[in-house]
C-alpha cells in the first residue's frame, strides 16, 4: 500500500468505469467504494460527491476512515459514504459497495416490489430474494439502517424512491452483483408483463442458499 493509496484509488476508478459503460448510472449518480486493511484499522476508498462522470479522475476518489473522516484526497466524500460505513460495520465479509441508480432496479424501488427468487444464478450470486429497504432520506442515517436490515446477509438491496445497492468481497463481485441486479429486475418486469410470472421452489432457493453462503463463508 502506498502513500497515496494509488492501487485502492485505481480500484475504485475502474469500477466506475465499468458502471458508466454498463449504463448502471447517469450524471453524478451513485457511488463505489472498496475496504482497505491497514494496521491502524480499516480505511475506505470512495467517490467523491457531485462529480459528473465524464470527468471523473484518480483525484476524485478520496480515502477516508470509517467516521468518513479524510484521510488523502481533496474531493468530498459521496453522501451516501454513511450508508457505505454502516454496510460494512455490519458485514465484515464486504470489502467493497457499490450503489447504482439504474433504470428497472430504480422501478421496483419506487414501486416498492421486491424481486424475489425467479432465476438459479440471483440465489447463488445475491443470496435470494432483492428485498425493499424501508425508505430514508438521502445521506440519513435512516437510510444506512433500513438498507443494512433489509440487506442482511445477502449482497443486494433496493433503496426505497432511490436506487439499489450492491456489495462483495472484493470490486469485481460488486461490480457483477449491480449488473444482475439490473438484468433481474429487467427479466422480473417482462416476465410479470407476460403474465403469471413463476417463483423458484422453496426447496431449490434453498438449496441454492446453502450454497451462496457456503461461497461466502457463512457459517
Ligand atoms: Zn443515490
Amino acid at each position: 500500500m502506498s502513500a497515496d493509496y494509488r492501487a485502492e484509488r485505481e480500484d475504485v476508478l475502474t469500477a466506475v468505469r465499468r458502471i458508466v459503460d454498463a449504463g448502471l448510472v447517469a450524471g453524478a449518480s451513485g457511488n463505489v467504494s472498496r475496504r482497505i486493511r491497514t494496521p491502524d484499522g480499516d480505511l475506505f476508498a470512495v467517490t467523491a460527491s457531485r462529480v459528473p462522470y465524464h470527468r471523473f479522475t484518480l483525484d476524485d476518489v478520496v480515502v477516508v476512515d470509517a467516521d468518513v473522516d479524510a484521510v488523502y484526497g481533496e474531493g468530498i466524500p459521496s453522501s451516501e459514504s454513511l450508508c457505505h460505513m454502516a454496510v460494512y460495520r455490519a458485514r465484515t465479509d464486504v470489502h467493497a459497495v457499490i450503489h447504482t441508480h439504474s433504470v428497472h432496479a430504480s422501478a421496483f424501488a419506487v414501486a416498492g416490489i421486491p424481486i424475489p427468487p425467479i432465476l438459479d444464478e440471483q440465489v447463488i450470486s445475491l443470496g435470494g430474494a432483492v428485498e425493499v429497504a424501508v425508505y430514508g432520506a438521502s445521506a440519513s442515517d435512516a437510510i444506512a439502517d433500513n438498507a443494512v436490515r433489509a440487506l442482511g446477509d445477502r449482497a443486494a438491496v433496493l433503496l426505497r424512491h432511490h436506487g439499489a445497492l450492491g456489495v462483495g468481497a472484493d470490486l469485481d463481485e460488486a461490480v457483477a452483483v449491480v449488473e444482475l441486479v439490473e438484468r433481474i429486475a429487467q427479466i422480473r418486469a417482462l416476465s410479470i408483463s407476460l403474465g403469471e410470472p413463476s417463483e423458484l421452489s422453496l426447496e431449490i432457493v434453498a438449496a441454492e442458499q446453502s450454497v451462496y453462503r457456503m461461497m461466502k463463508g457463512f457459517r
